[in-house]
């Protein structure tokens, strides 16, 4: 017979970034909470995503400047990557992280339970020997990397993020297989650490989710980086060849390499939860939830990677904090996932928010582009760094004929990732680029970028040519 402990008013079933925003929203509105975590709080991006990664990326970038030192007038060489020091720094990092949020949890007397939970009723989820009862329960068990039919990730040769992020050596060659953020990260990383990398891709385009542009500007500076990439190529399989891997592509070709990054997507964590024999609609492993991440049972809901939509830690703190607001009794919004900031954090960096030239086309929607080459924008110029900003607003609807509302802001270039925020605000105030225009930026930051962008836009530009 289970204990039971029935005084929650929501018990969490995930503690990563879904989970736990909704766990300190939650408390934080008084009510009583049951946080569930088999591993780490702080789940994929904590642990084995975002932060790790990007601290990856900030060792890459240092290397970089060792190398091109010179060409600021700088001594300097580069000898080499010491990889148990680039993991001691991305462990401190996550470390801290890590420890800080245990104890924000702790501050709002979350009560944190340790082991694999199991939803057995919609009110309730076992963890061994004891049953945690809610008033609710909401579903943030995430996401897990997936591999392709037949093709066996063994951790040593073929391998996924989680293995890459503890690799202890530089690879001397790696094929990277699918070109979407998680690969084009990794190849910026292992490039700048000087290894050979070629991605293959099946669509067209690398960062295929991005704004055509911008995949071109990433293509054209990762050519120049010596990043290697076949695109609109099929992978066929992949062999043990003693001292490495062949990979092999449509049409016969292959490729020799170290290892074989398999970077093909994320699937739902789902499977044996008991989600389904407690009725929760399930499609392919995804739970189905509503624009207020309700699922068809009343007493649960679902956020994160485990649902439909993108698969980004912010998505899942906005989710997770919707949630606990309206269990809370307050008015929520739903999201506009169009409205999300996307950030590719690869040298250069792609960022993005609102409409792509493609999806404004497919839903018929008439728009004014603009595109303001970075090299008119001084502190990227200071950077050395390649790109532009490209602009897409409604064709009409400004004051004396200018464009109305700004529906897609596409970013390329060094460290653009921290511009996004402000494009986000522009598309979400469904702000005009007559009144962006107004507004000044500071000389010379790359924000100026954004806002010569809507300059030009408004039929006013500064820095560009006629
Ligand atoms: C390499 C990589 C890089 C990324 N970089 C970025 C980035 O730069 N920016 C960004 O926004 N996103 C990034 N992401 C995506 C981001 O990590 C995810 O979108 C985010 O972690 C999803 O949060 P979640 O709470 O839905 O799931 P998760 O973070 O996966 O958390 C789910 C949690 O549930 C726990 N769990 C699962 N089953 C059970 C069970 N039965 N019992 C108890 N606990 C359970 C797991 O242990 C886990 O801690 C990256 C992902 C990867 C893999």
């Amino acid at each position: 017979m289970a204990d039971s402990n029935s005084s929650y008013d929501i018990v969490i079933l995930g503690g990563g970034s879904g989970g736990y925003a909704c766990a300190l929203r939650a408390a934080e509105l008084g009510k009583r909470v049951a946080l569930i975590e088999k591993d780490k709080v702080g789940g994929t991006c904590l642990h084995r995503g975002c932060i790790p990664t990007k601290a990856l990326l900030h060792a890459a970038e240092v290397a970089d400047q060792a190398r091109e030192g010179e060409a600021f007038g700088v001594r300097s060489t580069f000898e080499g990557i010491d990889m148990p020091g680039v993991h001691a720094y991305k462990d401190k990092v996550v470390d801290r992280l890590w420890k800080g949020l245990q104890s924000t949890l702790a501050s709002r007397k979350i009560e944190m339970v340790y082991g694999d939970g199991t939803l057995v009723s919609p009110t309730q989820v076992r963890v061994g020997d004891t049953v945690y009862e809610g008033a609710h329960v909401v579903l943030a068990t995430g996401s897990e990397a997936k591999s392709l039919p037949g093709l066996e990730i063994d951790g040593e040769r073929v391998i996924n993020s989680d293995h890459a992020l503890r690799l202890d050596r530089v690879p001397r060659s790696a094929v990277i297989l699918g070109g979407g953020v998680i690969g084009v990260e990794f190849a910026s990383v292992w490039r700048s650490f000087g290894a050979e990398v070629t991605i293959v891709e099946m669509l067209p385009h690398l960062v295929p989710l991005e704004d055509e542009a911008s995949s071109k500007l990433l293509e054209r500076a990762f050519r120049r980086r010596g990043i290697g990439y076949e695109l609109g190529t099929r992978f066929e399989g992949v062999k043990d060849n003693g001292s490495g891997v062949t990979v092999s592509l449509a049409g016969g070709r292959t490729l020799d390499s170290e290892l074989l990054l398999v970077a093909v997507g994320r699937g739902p964590v789902s499977a044996g939860l008991g989600y389904e024999a407690a009725g929760v609609a399930v499609e392919r492993g995804y739970v189905k939830v509503d624009e207020y991440c309700r699922t068809n049972v009343p007493t649960i809901s679902a956020v994160g990677d485990l649902i439909p939509g993108p698969q980004l830690a912010h998505v899942g703190f906005a989710e997770g904090i919707l949630v606990a607001e309206r269990l809370a009794g307050l008015k929520v919004t739903p999201i506009d996932y169009d409205g999300v900031p996307r950030v590719t954090y690869s040298d250069p960096e792609v960022a993005s928010v609102g409409i792509t030239s493609a999806m404004a086309a497919e839903r018929g929607i008439e728009v004014t582009e603009l595109t303001y080459p970075i090299g008119g924008n001084g502190k990227s110029v200071i950077l050395q760094t390649q790109g532009a900003a490209k602009l897409i607003a409604a064709a009409t609807g400004g004051p004396d004929g200018t464009p109305g509302p700004v529906l897609g802001i596409h970013l390329v270039g060094a460290r653009v990732g921290e511009l996004i925020a402000e494009g986000q605000l522009i598309y979400n105030w469904e702000a005009l680029p007559y009144d962006v225009a107004q507004l000044i930026h500071p000389h010379p930051t790359q924000s100026e970028l954004i806002g010569e962008a809507h300059l030009a836009l408004a039929g006013k530009p500064l820095h560009m040519h006629a």
